[in-house]
């Protein structure tokens, strides 16, 4: 399948970027799964999905496959992996 890419650039300090953190679970879809640990990650640590510089306090270009966010790249990042709007990207894995 394939996905039609689009982007837009967006300020680190958005409230996209707030209150963010990392969820670990553990258990089955049988069984339940149960809260393992929640690392809070600081709203002025964003970063970029190519590189994993630090972009804040800058702008990042938030990527999209069909609509749906992928990830947040620097401006070089997303130039180097998603070059032209519009691009189909294949979604298989
Ligand atoms: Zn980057």
């Amino acid at each position: 399948m394939q996905g039609k890419i689009t982007y837009r650039t967006i300020p680190t300090t958005d409230p996209m970027f707030r209150n963010r953190g990392i969820t670990m679970l553990s258990g089955s879809a049988t069984e339940g799964m149960k809260l393992q640990s929640y690392i809070p990650v600081p709203d002025n640590v964003v970063l970029c999905d190519g590189c994993n510089t630090n972009l804040y306090p800058r702008a990042v270009d938030a990527v999209y496959i069909n609509g749906e966010l992928h990830g947040v790249y620097c401006k070089w990042c997303r130039e180097r992996y998603f070059p032209r709007l519009g691009d189909l990207w294949n979604t298989q894995t």
